[in-house]
């Protein structure tokens, strides 16, 4: 589903329309842009920050880019950051992630997002804010300055007389058992949330979609590790590639592992069923269609009664 940046691409995880921010810092990955409001005037320098309309959010939504060095372990084949060249982008800066959230937050509790070109098109329900997102061009729970980037957001959102956000790390949930992870987590409070990947059911199938060094067994202990803390968001990208769609035993394969899940404890709030929406580097993923999506989000919901959204 689309969302809309005031001023950037959307962040991995993502299915959004930019707002607001700078055109060098816009966060990408698995996320889908559908459209921009065109930037906001004042924000345009940002290169940690942008505001996105979002479906998955359910409206406006702040993403905070913590890997603007573009640092993943993970090689998703749908992934839309080309990391062919290196980047020359530095870690955060956490005295600037700071600047521009309170920047963006005035903004966007301000008369002036009246003036955003495309804000008036918006649905009334899509014109609030939504959440703070802990995204990035990479994975952000590799960025160095995790930990700090997440006291950084708190601090703001305790001392910055703004209405309560919650807070949402889009991850692909391979570092939730390391200890500086962990650290930075302990700063959430029950509103806020963890979307975590999980694109596939077979080690195969994972190897073949994200190509990581890393095994599924690793990612749903992890997984399984933060949901009997807090309930979860899965988020499960499906995508055509090379001109065929998820074989049908794959998509068992996922559902039983969603099952499993359930069954050790997990807390899963919900599932949201998406799928490579923009160019990517790699041309052997294209979208696949609704229908097809539809028919995933439905296995999930009579395997396990999971609450699913299709985006
Ligand atoms: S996990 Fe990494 S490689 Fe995969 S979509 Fe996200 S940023 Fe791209």
């Amino acid at each position: 589903m689309p969302e809309t940046t005031i001023n950037q691409p959307a962040p991995p995880g993502f299915d959004a329309v930019p707002v607001s921010g700078s055109a060098e810092t816009a966060p990408a990955g698995a996320a889908a842009v559908d459209g921009a409001l065109t930037g906001a005037p004042d924000l345009t320098g940002n290169r940690l920050v942008c505001l996105y309309v979002s479906s998955r959010a359910g409206g406006l939504a702040i993403d905070a880019n913590l890997n603007p060095d573009e640092r993943c372990n993970f090689n998703c084949a749908y992934c839309d950051v080309d990391r062919s060249q290196l980047s020359r982008e530095p870690v955060v800066d956490v005295a600037r992630l700071a600047a521009e959230l309170r920047a963006m937050l005035a903004l966007v509790h301000s008369d002036r997002m009246q003036e955003q070109a495309g804000f008036q098109n918006l649905p009334l329900e899509l014109r609030r804010l939504r959440l703070v997102a802990l995204s990035g061009d990479g994975e952000p729970t590799l960025s160095p300055v995790f930990c700090e980037a997440v006291e950084t957001v708190v601090h703001v959102r305790a001392l910055g007389g703004w209405p309560f956000f919650k807070l949402v790390l889009l991850t692909n949930a391979s570092a939730l058992d390391q200890p500086r992870v962990q650290r930075g987590l302990r700063h959430f409070t029950r509103q806020d949330e963890i979307w975590a990947k999980l694109d596939a059911g077979t080690q195969a199938f994972f190897e073949r979609i994200n190509r990581a060094p890393d095994t599924l067994a690793h990612i749903l202990r992890n997984i399984l590790r933060v949901a009997k803390e807090r309930p979860v968001v899965i988020q499960s990208l499906f995508a055509r590639m090379r001109g065929q769609n998820p074989p049908a035993h794959e998509v068992l394969e996922y559902v039983a592992r969603l099952q499993e899940l359930q069954a050790a404890g997990a807390q899963i709030s919900s599932v949201q069923i998406y799928s490579a929406n923009q160019a990517t580097p790699n041309s052997e993923c294209t979208h696949l269609s609704l229908a097809a999506l539809s028919g995933i989000a439905r296995q999930v919901r009579e395997g396990t009664g999971l609450q699913v959204t299709v985006h």
